[in-house]
């Protein structure tokens, strides 16, 4: 098993056999994000991932998951993958998932049909970077796409029949009227989308990127615990989806919130509402026990 650079992976792939298909991001444009700075994207040639998988197969014997690295696989040609995805399904007698992000472009480059028979093949779950489901920010950050164009591309993969996980970042719009913007717009998106899970983080500004110099320079302000805390709530409060399984664990939340809708949609609300009422710093991660 070989690697290169920084791999990063969804928390909930964990124990997945991670299988370095791309390296970096197709994109590598959003304002937030540091995580590709050094790693031009590129695909690796096929024979090479095929050499990964007989030596994860020697290595581990079997595997149940599998997660395509790095942050765009499905920018690959769809013949390349369909490849990858049968020689995993013979490696691994056990294998019932193989998951990967995707951007949105790279989502929206790929037919129906393509999308339909990657599934069929066995790709699984397809992790979306939604961020916002508010146009103006999706502009503003440099995502690449509008908020038509981000929703065409889950509803896509739903429709595929994708197991779509959706992630958005809690404080993308800062402080000012624009939070709330975000955090209804954000909800809105979400229940036409209509993913199986939905992934809250909070922005993180990561030294090297532009929105660590906006921040630096006064351009960009973060929002406190409790206006953070303020928007989940907000997002929380306008999903109408049943069911959704909200995950907002994620290391850099403020406060660990988990459940699925509608049925834990009550007791995690007033979780939030315990902890914006109470300002009560105890009730919250401390920032040394946050993270990215
Ligand atoms: S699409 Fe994802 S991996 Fe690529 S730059 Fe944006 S946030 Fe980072």
């Amino acid at each position: 098993m070989r690697y290169q650079g920084t791999i990063i992976r969804p928390f909930s792939e964990a124990d997945s056999y991670l299988l370095q298909c791309t390296l970096g991001c197709s994109h590598n444009q959003c304002t937030f994000c540091g995580t590709y700075k050094d790693k031009p994207f590129r695909i690796r040639p096929l024979q090479e991932i095929k050499e990964d998988i007989r030596m994860a197969r020697q290595h581990l014997g079997d595997a149940r998951k599998v997660f395509l690295c790095d942050g765009d696989a499905i920018a690959m040609p769809t013949d390349m993958l369909l490849d990858i995805l049968k020689e995993l399904y013979t490696a691994f007698a056990s294998l019932r998932h193989v998951g990967t992000y995707v951007g949105p472009q790279s989502t929206l480059g790929k037919s129906m049909e393509e999308l339909r028979a990657l599934r069929a093949a066995g790709l699984t779950k397809a992790y979306l970077g939604v961020e916002t489901g508010d146009n103006r920010l999706l502009g503003q950050v440099r995502k690449g796409v509008g908020a038509p164009q981000m929703l065409l591309a889950g509803r896509n993969l739903v429709a595929a029949d994708f197991n779509l996980s959706a992630m958005v970042l809690l404080g993308l719009a800062g402080r000012g009227e624009g939070s709330q913007v975000h955090a209804q717009a954000t909800a809105d998106m979400i229940n036409a989308m209509a993913p199986r899970y939905l992934a809250a983080m909070t922005v993180t500004p990561v030294p090297r990127t532009p929105l660590f110099q906006q921040v630096q320079s006064g351009e960009f302000e973060l929002l406190d615990a409790f206006e953070t805390l303020a928007e989940m709530r907000t997002l929380l409060d306008g999903l109408t989806l049943d069911p959704l399984k909200f995950v907002g664990v994620h290391a850099s939340n403020y406060l660990p919130v988990n459940g699925t809708l509608q049925r834990d949609k009550a007791g995690m609300l007033a979780l939030l509402d315990e902890a914006i009422q109470s300002r009560d710093p105890r009730l919250l991660r401390s920032d040394s026990q946050r993270g990215l």
